[in-house]
């Protein structure tokens, strides 16, 4: 079964070995305060700072999911004013989550003309305080619809703005090189580019964000950023952790190219793929009409996540097409659910899967 679904997605083969190890040598049944484990917590910490290149002054967690993180960051890391700049369901989603927690809050589309007038608005309030405070949310790949925030465009935020920048990079992080040094909150759940079943997540975090923390001071939750941080330096959690993932993680993070080598490897696909779509494709003379890019602004393209747009009719025929030739595609999400299917573009998939589902498209759109 080969599988294009952006999350959960497909899973490095070596993990079944990995967990089979963890099991038998007695890992997933260690007290997680005993030396072992947090000899296990400690290598994958240093080993995230090496493979994704973490700066140093960067601090790590471990959590259980990035829903998780957006509720960190909400109660742990908001003081007044909460902007959140989104351009699709998962972004709108991490607003409605922080809107619950800190009612205050406010959010915009970036891809809406109106939203964005009005966001536009709080924005430039927002990077006229001098004091430091306020955060700014950002979405750097958009999973839903296959949107990227560009690392130029985020510069240009963290250089008119002083407050605390938090960005969910779900299903990028380790799959591109982010420029950390831009925000100061990080994260991502490891079933989209780690290649990892679903159930953990990093959260990284910047000395800027743990001073911020401090000031708040919630201690209020299980999961408040203080407690985690406090557990996290003696490599321990507050409450039992998922240690088979963590175990896992570990081992593929051994496994991994550095990071600038993934990252130009993605590119290099992601070119690809927008290529095949725009150009080989359309090529065949009945094909143009069936099946286009959703993002047609190439800037604005993911790298790691392809969202293509048809007919209800048409996306539904082509995912049991591709179904019954073995392949999975991402089904679409939110609004575009019946009109799109996504392709990701993620490490653990191989160039033989990806030749076969291009090989597939093209007959496919042949024979059609
Ligand atoms: C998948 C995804 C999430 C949710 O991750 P969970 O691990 O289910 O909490 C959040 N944001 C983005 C951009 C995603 O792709």
């Amino acid at each position: 079964m080969t599988t294009f679904y952006p999350g959960p997605s497909k899973v490095y083969p070596e993990v079944a070995d990995y967990a089979a190890e963890a099991v038998r040598s007695g890992i997933t049944s260690l007290n997680h305060r005993s030396a072992g484990f947090m000899d296990i917590v400690r290598e994958t910490v240093r080993l995230l700072h090496e493979k994704l290149d973490i700066p140093t002054d960067y601090h790590i967690a471990l959590v259980s999911s990035a829903t998780e993180c957006w509720e960190i960051v909400a109660q742990s890391l908001t003081d007044k004013t909460t902007l959140h700049a989104y351009s699709g369901a998962f972004g709108k989603k991490w607003l409605d989550y922080t809107q619950r927690i800190n009612p205050q809050a406010v959010g915009f589309n970036t891809l809406d003309k109106q939203s964005y007038e009005q966001g536009n608005a709080v924005y430039n309030a927002l990077v006229h305080k001098t004091d430091g405070s306020g955060t700014i949310c950002l979405v750097q790949n958009e999973t839903s619809n296959g949107t990227q925030l560009t690392m130029n465009k985020l510069l240009r935020i963290r250089r008119e703005f002083g407050g605390i920048i938090a960005v969910d990079a779900v299903s990028s992080m380790a799959g591109i090189a982010l420029d950390w040094e831009q925000a100061d909150v990080w994260f991502a759940s490891v079933q989209k580019c780690f290649g990892l079943p679903a159930g953990l997540a990093v959260l990284v975090y910047s000395s800027r964000a743990l001073e911020r923390a401090e000031r708040i001071n919630d201690r209020a939750h299980y999961n408040s950023l203080l407690f985690i941080h406090e557990n996290f330096r003696q490599f321990q959690t507050p409450y039992t952790p998922n240690g088979l993932g963590i175990y896992c993680l570990m081992r593929v993070l051994q496994q991994v190219p550095p990071i600038a080598k993934v990252d130009a490897r993605t590119q290099a696909r992601a070119d690809a793929w927008y290529t095949f779509f725009e150009n080989e494709l359309n090529q065949t003379p009945t094909s143009e009409s069936r099946f286009r890019l959703l993002i047609t602004e190439p800037g604005l393209r993911s790298r790691t996540v392809i969202a293509v747009e048809g007919s209800e009719a048409d996306i539904k025929a082509i995912k049991e097409a591709t179904k019954e030739a073995g392949i999975t595609l991402g089904n679409g999400y939110g609004q575009w659910k019946n009109t799109t299917f996504r392709i990701a573009n993620f490490p653990a998939i191989t160039d033989d899967e990806i030749e076969q589902l291009k090989a597939f498209l093209r007959n496919y759109s042949l024979t059609f």
